[in-house]
């Protein structure tokens, strides 16, 4: 998908904000929700989605949008920090499927970085027993 096809509404995370597919949540609001990456690249891999935006990147969501939700992004990385001890954290978003994206609904990835550790690959990660997220998403969610 290039950086300007139409939004698709039945994209996987709007089908999650729908409540159409199940997500391990760790934190919810009226601006944002933030789930467990299913197919992480890390330990504590989180995914933070804007609500009420159909924003497929970046690039298109309303500027006014942008504050309330990236003050969600930090909150979340906050928590994850919290209840994780990573050494660093990279946090990061793809625009465009040539930059990597696969999931065309906006959304920021928290990728807790262990020593030792290396990243796997995005988007080729295997996926996760959902008994273990949801263990580790019980973590994130006391660190709030
Ligand atoms: P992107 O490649 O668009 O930057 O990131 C999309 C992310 O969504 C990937 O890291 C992928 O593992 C994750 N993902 C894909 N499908 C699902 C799903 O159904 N549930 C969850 N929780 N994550 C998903």
């Amino acid at each position: 998908m290039t950086l300007h096809s139409a939004y698709d509404p039945d994209n996987i995370f709007a089908k999650i904000l729908r409540g159409d597919i199940p997500h391990i949540g760790v934190y919810e609001d009226e601006i944002a929700l933030a789930f467990m990456d299913i197919f992480p690249q890390t330990y504590g891999h989180t995914l933070i989605i804007p609500k009420q935006v159909r924003a497929r990147n970046l690039l298109d969501v309303p500027s006014e949008k942008l504050g309330p939700y990236m003050e969600r992004v930090q909150r979340v990385a906050i928590a994850v920090e919290k209840a994780l001890k990573p050494d660093g954290l990279i946090i990061t978003q793809f625009n465009g499927s040539l930059a990597g994206q696969t999931v065309f609904h906006l959304h920021f990835h928290i990728l807790p970085k262990f020593t030792g550790a290396r990243l796997k690959p995005h988007a080729e990660g295997a996926q996760a027993d959902p008994a273990d997220l949801e263990k580790l998403a019980e973590r994130i969610r006391l660190a709030f």
